[in-house]
């Protein structure tokens, strides 16, 4: 693969731009790969090109779109071990974990979006007048690199399903499983300029794209400050804008339920993927009379989670994508020490000499108002903080800036009680498992908007009334 070009109306070309970004092995900091910091020209190139190609493909036959995105997932699915090779080397994940959930779901959900795709009603008659949904135009998605192909895939599928056209600026850190995925668009035939990619830093070509007068809307994940200044850039644009950010799950643990269920989820969320999760369970509210028992149930469980080098094992978990992100992780456990929580599993990273390796932690005796239960780590760190009674727990999970994800373990009724309390955009009660044909966002800071399922369907359609 040839990471020096940019993929602009239907063909690999060389970017205008001479500057490059290293794309860094997180697992050995060995550099990879170098990929286009694109400049304006490269932008200019790539939205005009989108803009062209909505001219037409807007009005493209559904049953068409659905073949070239049935084309797509064969492209990918004979793509998925460079896929998931891809992902192993740039964000660190060993290969069983590169699969499943990196890789393998986001092929599957396009299914879903065909689905979708296939029995809307884009035009609904009612009260004497018809209502029809019309794609919005060009679309700037801006993703993260914390599942780089599925951050991708929820925002392009069902956009381009609905006759948009697209300008992706993948994360910097990760923007190679990008490269393949173009790849596959360019195999499967789309019509040129149709989806377009361009790469390089947020506050550089995100920043570009967000503020670009033809670009017609902004889907952008990531943390809540990029939010802020998309958020910001969109609304100067008059631009539609979905928002998905960041978050700080609670998980209740209530008294009569599986606390063993209950932390296995939990932990499953904290640790797989480095705890680099955007909905994982970080906070973890138990009753206060059972903490030692919780205590030493989260400790034994924990230490059957494997850490290490991501090559060693199909699974295990690996490092965390950055020096960036070990630097973040490494103030916010010597921050918890600081604040007086008590770190009853796990160490302070020392090294990071030889890859960017975060063991879990979890600590106890944790306030809401501690820095480690306020913000977003992004890491395999856990908070165990304890309530009183029920009103405690649902204003414990409730006292936080993020609204995004959350988990009640107990008797049913009491757990769905509980659960329709939490002001969180997706709630797992006891045994339920998220599925990707729902959708998910957030209250709150953890963003605006819907992805995946009906909602992040309807994200990129607009409404037209019309009266005859
Ligand atoms: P980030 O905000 O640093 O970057 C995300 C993307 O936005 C990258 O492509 C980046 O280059 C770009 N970007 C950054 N600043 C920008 C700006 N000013 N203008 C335009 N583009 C800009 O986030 P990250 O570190 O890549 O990702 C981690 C964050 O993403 C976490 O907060 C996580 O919770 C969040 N996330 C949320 C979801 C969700 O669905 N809610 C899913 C995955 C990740």
């Amino acid at each position: 693969m040839d990471y020096n070009k940019l993929y602009i109306d239907g063909k690999w070309v060389e970017p205008n731009s001479t500057e490059t970004i290293e794309v860094e092995n997180p697992a050995n900091k060995e550099i990879i790969a170098k990929v286009p910091a694109s400049n304006k020209e490269d932008v200019e190139k790539a939205v005009g090109a989108a803009k062209r190609a909505f001219e037409t493909w807007q009005y493209e036959a559904l049953d068409k779109r659905i073949e070239l995105v049935r084309k797509l997932k064969q492209e990918m699915e004979n793509k998925k071990d460079e896929m998931v090779r891809i992902i192993m080397d740039e964000l660190g994940r060993s290969k069983a974990f590169a699969l499943n959930p990196q890789v393998q779901p986001y092929i599957d959900v396009m299914d879903d979006f065909m689905d979708i795709a296939k029995n809307y009603e884009y035009e609904v008659e009612k009260d004497g007048f018809k209502v029809r949904k019309e794609p919005l135009g060009v679309i700037g998605a801006i993703t993260p690199w914390n599942y780089p192909l599925g951050q991708i895939i929820k925002k392009i599928i069902p956009a381009l399903l609905v006759g948009n056209t697209i300008v992706l600026k993948p994360s910097q850190k990760t923007p190679l499983v990008a490269y393949t995925l173009a790849e596959c668009f360019d195999k499967a035939g789309f019509p040129k300029g149709v989806f377009n990619m361009v790469t390089g830093a947020g506050s550089e070509v995100g920043d570009m794209i967000t503020n670009h007068k033809d670009i017609d809307a902004v889907s952008f994940t990531g943390s809540v400050e990029g939010g802020r200044k998309v958020g910001e850039a969109a609304m100067n644009g008059i631009k539609k804008v979905t928002l998905e950010l960041g978050g700080k799950s609670p998980a209740v643990l209530l008294k009569g339920g599986d606390y063993e269920l209950g932390i296995k989820k939990t932990l499953n969320t904290v640790y797989n993927n480095t705890g680099q999760t955007c909905s994982a369970f970080t906070r973890l509210l138990v009753p206060e009379d059972e903490k030692e028992k919780i205590e030493e149930l989260v400790v034994n469980m924990s230490k059957k989670y494997k850490f290490g080098d991501p090559y060693s094992e199909e699974k295990i978990v690996g490092p965390v994508v950055s020096k960036k992100q070990f630097d973040k992780v490494k103030k916010y456990i010597e921050k918890g020490l600081d604040e007086g929580a008590n770190m009853i599993y796990g160490e302070v990273p020392k090294d990071d000499s030889k890859g960017y390796y975060v063991g879990p932690v979890v600590f106890s005796d944790v306030k809401n108002d501690m820095s480690i239960a306020t913000d977003e780590i992004f890491g395999p760190v856990l908070s165990i903080i304890t309530y009183k009674d029920k009103e405690d727990a649902i204003k414990i999970a409730n006292d936080t800036t993020f609204g995004l994800a959350g988990a009640v373990f107990g008797p049913e009724k009491e757990a769905k009680e509980i659960a329709n309390k939490i002001k969180a955009g997706t709630i797992t009660v006891n045994e339920g498992n998220a599925s990707h044909k729902a959708p998910f966002g957030g209250y709150k800071h953890s963003g605006i908007g819907r992805e995946g399922g009906i909602a992040g369907f309807e994200a990129f359609l607009q409404e037209k009334a019309v009266f005859s």
